[in-house]
């Protein structure tokens, strides 16, 4: 296995003993009382370690026991993409099977799923789309929600609408599946609540001893700490990969480019580093290269996100570096503005990422922080329901007709001041009538599309602008992110060809020009590559666009390109009817102040920085050192505000 260089794991190489494998997990003991439970008990609350075998092994002890016997399937959400794709190639793998045969993955834009399928691993907002169309979820014999413990709004919007399904649907079993062992209060929702049926099992695993390091004093600079910490590792201690889990991109791509410079200068005698960034922002074969297998020569750093926390298991991990922060975007209901913050973790998060060592061999784990800090750590993190926007959720009870959204048996009640915030801006989005039903056919479309709100509600406007097919592309290209490719060493050449492309108008129109010719010139990849465009982000964004468009022909609304659907203005004011919020004013500092009066900078990435235009509207924001930077600038004339708060009111 180690005598080839970058073997990915997938490789058939390993499937010879893969049937044996998954008899030495942890899991395979607990197969026949996990098997007894489900057929017995409506809900198993099913804890276990990572790497246990939970999200691989169950559903498909649950296929070579005939619960895909009748027509009905399998499902397991994932709270993100990459896990719900890497396992279902993983399983299939197991199964001997193509991924998209007996086992599939549904995630956004993306199916890989066919008549034949019977385990669908899905993303937990895949799940959600399909109540729309199948209240009962009537497809499913058995639901997995995995990674409980993350309690991400669509999991406790799961766990809310399980619930109420299963009090319909007796033949219905329900697995929640969950690393951290605080799984009491999930029993109480269900059976103390409700009198469902329920049985906890938990899977006993041998983890291997980790030893636990302190530093004697907080560091001012962790991202420093854990580059030194790394070197340190790879002079003085065995073999054994890194994890070092960090808060954001922008540190995961400052270490990886930090441990490349030194490993050019590594000597002879230690291990060569292999530096590799794991975060969601990745593409997905980006992120499938920390699975790959290198030789012993070589020692893998693996800089992450809290994406590795819980739900992908790295083998080979012996050496876990954390910083003891992760970023939580947090909501202000009052400014509408949605901030990531830098927060330290729980205990409950040190553990998993502890954990993340012990797997294959006793393991270190060098917590870059004091004993003392630890132990003032909050034992769980808050659940995301209680700092996060909540007009996606308002907009999808509203649709599932809930009329007041306090009826829901939310596990935990968000506060109201978000529920007010949401019901305000779907009415003045239009999602909502006066009597806070939601309006056909704009709310329903909304609900239905795959967007943004403020993003569908300016492609639902385009056929009143005559500008559907220019929206269209927008909302792909926004939806897809970053066109432009800014190579440091080549900076001047890349910023040249980007100036082809730039519109006065703005950042969304140079992106819509982007996109355009991006499609005229039928996907070339050399052409994007001359010009220094993001190939990627572009075949992405038209394959949004290809999925969106069904939509449109089925809301009867045309994407043809007619011969009024050229003025920008028209467009602009059409994005507006979305994004009339995210609208801001000159300040003399050349700073800007948003309607509900937050002072934002234009990102220095934006076509439109140190242009000075009065006014204009972002699409996007992100926070850096305490300041809010907006992007996705386009200029706007204050009168067609006017004209559209007046309209409003
Ligand atoms: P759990 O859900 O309990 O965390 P998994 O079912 O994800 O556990 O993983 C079980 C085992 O399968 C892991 O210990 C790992 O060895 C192996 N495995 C899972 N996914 C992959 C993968 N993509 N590549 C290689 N091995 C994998
Ligand atoms: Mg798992």
């Amino acid at each position: 296995m180690e005598d080839e260089f970058a073997i990915q794991s997938f490789k058939p190489t390993l499937s010879a003993n893969l049937a044996f494998q998954r008899k030495l997990l942890p899991i395979f003991k607990y197969r026949e009382s996990l098997l007894y439970a489900i057929e017995t008990f409506q809900v198993t609350l099913l804890h276990g370690h990572t790497g246990c075998g939970k999200t691989t092994q169950l559903p498909q002890y649950l296929y070579e026991t005939g619960w895909t016997k009748e027509g009905k399937i399998i499902g397991c959400t994932q709270p993100r993409r990459l896990v719900a794709r890497s396992v279902a190639s993983r399983v299939s793998e197991e199964l001997k099977t193509e991924v998209g045969k007996t086992c599939g993955y549904k995630i956004q834009f993306e199916h890989n799923v066919s008549s034949e399928t019977k385990i669908e691993y899905m993303t937990d907002g895949s799940l959600l789309k399909e109540i729309l169309t199948d209240p009962l979820l009537e497809r499913y014999s058995v639901i997995m929600i995995d990674e409980v413990h993350e309690r991400t709004v669509n999991i406790d919007l799961l766990l809310g609408i399980l619930k109420r399904i299963l009090l319909k649907r007796p033949d219905l079993r329900v697995i929640l599946a969950s690393a951290s062992a605080n799984i009491q209060k999930l029993n109480n929702f269900f059976y103390e609540q409700d009198k469902i049926n329920t049985n906890i099992i938990s899977v006993e695993g041998k983890l291997y001893p980790v030893d636990v390091m302190y530093l004697e004093n907080p560091t001012e600079n962790y991202v420093n700490t854990a580059v030194e910490t790394v070197l340190n590792i790879n002079s003085s201690y065995p073999s054994g990969d890194i994890l070092v889990f960090l808060t954001d991109r922008r540190e995961v791509d400052e270490c990886v480019k930090r441990i490349e410079a030194f490993s050019v200068t590594t000597p002879e005698d230690l291990p060569m580093l292999v530096p590799l960034p794991l975060y969601s922002g990745l593409t997905m074969d980006e992120q499938l290269r920390v699975f790959d297998i290198y030789e012993q020569r070589f020692r893998k750093v693996i800089f992450c996100t809290n994406i590795a926390e819980a739900s992908v298991t790295i083998d080979g991990i012996v050496y876990v570096i954390d910083s003891g922060l992760c970023k939580l975007r947090i909501f202000n209901p009052y400014s509408r503005i949605s901030k990531l913050i830098r927060v330290p973790i729980s205990k409950s998060n040190a553990i998993q990422r502890t954990g993340r060592a012990g797997r294959t061999n006793p393991g270190k784990c060098f917590r870059l922080f004091p004993k003392n800090v630890y132990d003032s750590l909050k034992d769980e993190s808050d659940a995301e329901i209680s700092h996060t926007d909540m007009l996606p959720v308002v907009l999808f009870l509203k649709s599932i007709g809930l009329r007041n959204i306090n009826q829901f048996p939310f596990f935990v009640p968000p506060p109201t001041v978000h529920i007010i915030a949401a019901l305000e801006d779907l009415y003045f989005l239009g999602a909502i009538d006066d009597y806070s039903n939601l309006t056909d056919p704009t709310g329903f479309q909304m609900v239905e599309l795959p967007l943004d709100a403020r993003l569908s509600k300016a492609l639902l406007s385009s056929a009143t602008y005559d500008c559907t097919y220019a929206m269209l592309n927008i909302v792909s290209v926004v939806m897809a992110g970053d066109v432009f490719y800014r190579p440091a060493r080549n900076h001047h050449e890349a910023t040249a060809c980007h100036a082809t492309f730039i519109t006065e108008e703005g950042d969304i129109l140079t992106c819509l020009n982007v996109l355009e010719s991006f499609l005229v010139r039928k996907k070339d990849m050399k052409w994007c590559k001359t010009n220094f465009l993001n190939y990627n982000t572009l075949n992405h964004a038209s394959e949004i666009r290809r999925h969106i468009l069904p939509y449109l022909q089925r809301f009867r609304i045309s994407p043809e390109r007619r011969l009024t659907d050229t003025g920008s203005s028209k467009i602009i004011e059409c994005l507006l009817q979305g994004f009339f919020r995210n609208v801001a004013h000159l300040q003399d500092d050349g700073s800007y102040k948003t309607i509900s009066g937050s002072p934002v900078w234009i990102d220095q990435k934006s076509t439109m920085n140190n242009k000075n235009i009065p006014w204009i509207m972002f699409t996007s924001m992100v926070e850096y050192e305490g300041r809010a930077f907006i992007n996705g600038i386009t200029k706007i004339e204050s009168k067609w505000l006017e004209k559209f708060y007046n309209r409003k009111k």
